[in-house]
């Protein structure tokens, strides 16, 4: 390529971005108030902002975090995401993007058999992947009612909301599930069952799926437990639903924003939510217009770590979880909400306030979460570089009043 401008050329300032990546940062110089009339170059600007970029950001991957469903995602999605960026493919053009519309169609292909589902897209996280469920249930078979759980994700309601559907909130059994009993007719309504409750990981009865005109499983957190042989059997029956989401900058450690939307009649789900446009060569599918190339870092997992990479950190911190719920368990001073079904665990104590327990704890090491009016402790198994015991006996010494700074 013979292009004078080397902003836009690779440039061995991206190997010193890399080598960023490994340093430590304790002082930071204030970023310019304004916007700057006169840049001051590329290595400049990335020494400026690395103290604030990396060194002012939760490092997922650290061994004491365990709170949020966001994971450390691997190195090779760094790497795909780095040529994503180079290209800038656009999903809505197939002629600057073959390859990046093939490898969506195989990572689709590839996945979507698990779950029952034959087809779908991606888009950039589960709120809009349920909005496209919803958009298609609507439009398909005239849908013009929700149902979900009060344990829902807010998104359910924000996208009943956006299409101007009746929501209606069903109480959830004492184990947070969608009690089926205060289910009426649904034969003419979407019905929402969330696989893993985003407070503790529940998992609504997915038997009742293809009961309702329109079954809509939100697996934004579960789906890739799906892959697992040990763990599957706890989302049977997600195979009777008509669409399916999935986040993959969940527990499919992706960059954000992936995830993945499928459907088990794509081809009609397709002629509801497809607009065609003058400019366009192919129709736009689904809720967004220009698009990323999500797939690609997605395949370069599933190819780097195979099926079994996948399941092997998946397994591994539903082990952790589970070990940290029966360390709890023993704890006279700490009501356990649940056994973790999913990778969540969520607890509170019964000598102090949730909130004191919660200052003496590492920053980052839990989160917490509203249940029944009470202030619970909240941890996710979304790291699998955690190290289990350390935390365990972090929580051992709060509980204990052992203070270890
Ligand atoms: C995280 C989550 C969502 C929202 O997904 P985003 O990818 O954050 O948009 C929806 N439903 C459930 C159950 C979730 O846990």
């Amino acid at each position: 390529m013979n292009n004078k401008d080397k902003s836009f050329s690779p440039d061995n300032g991206l190997e010193h971005a890399i080598n960023l990546l490994r340093e430590v940062f304790l002082e930071q110089d204030e970023l310019p108030d304004t916007c700057p009339d006169i840049g001051i170059g590329e290595l400049d600007t990335l020494n400026l902002l690395a103290p604030h970029v990396l060194g002012r950001a939760a490092h997922l991957g650290r061994p004491d975090v365990f709170a949020h469903m966001d994971p450390p995602t691997p190195w090779i999605t760094w790497a795909t995401a780095l040529w994503n960026a180079s290209l800038n493919q656009n999903l809505l053009h197939p002629a600057t993007a073959p390859f990046a519309i093939e490898a969506e169609e195989k990572v689709i292909k590839w996945l979507t058999p698990f779950f029952g589902m034959n087809g779908g897209h991606m888009c950039s996280g589960s709120t809009v992947a349920n909005l496209t469920a919803l958009w298609a249930a609507r439009d398909t078979k005239g849908i013009r009612r929700v149902i979900a759980s009060e344990s829902a994700h807010l998104s359910i309601k924000k996208s009943a909301n956006i299409l101007d559907l009746s929501y209606e909130e069903i109480a959830t059994n004492t184990h947070g599930q969608l009690d089926s009993e205060q289910l009426d007719d649904i034969s003419d309504a979407c019905l929402v069952l969330t696989a893993g409750t985003t407070a503790t990981g529940e998992i609504d009865p997915l038997e009742l799926a293809g009961q309702a005109k329109w079954t809509h499983v939100d697996a934004a957190w579960t789906g890739p437990l799906r892959l697992s042989p040990t763990h599957a059997h706890l989302l049977n029956d997600i195979n009777k639903a008509d669409s399916v989401s999935i986040s993959a900058h969940k527990w499919f450690f992706q960059p954000k924003d992936s995830a993945l939307i499928m459907f088990q009649d794509p081809e009609l789900a397709n002629s509801a939510i497809s607009f065609g446009g003058g400019y366009l060569a192919t129709p736009n599918i689904g809720v967004q217009g220009s698009r990323g190339a999500a797939a690609i870092p997605l395949l370069a997992t599933l190819i780097a770590w195979g099926k079994n990479g996948i399941v092997e950190h998946i397994d591994k911190s539903m082990l952790m979880a589970n070990k940290l719920a029966s360390e709890l368990a023993k704890e006279d001073s700490i009501r356990l909400w649940a056994k973790p079904k999913t990778g969540i665990t969520v607890f509170r104590p019964l000598a102090c306030s949730t909130e004191d327990f919660y200052q003496r704890l590492p920053e980052g090491m839990l989160s917490t979460c509203i249940l029944q009016n009470k202030t619970w402790l909240r941890s996710v198994a979304a790291n699998p570089l955690a190290d289990i015991d350390t935390i365990i006996s972090t929580i051992y010494n709060v509980i204990h009043g052992n203070n270890t700074g």
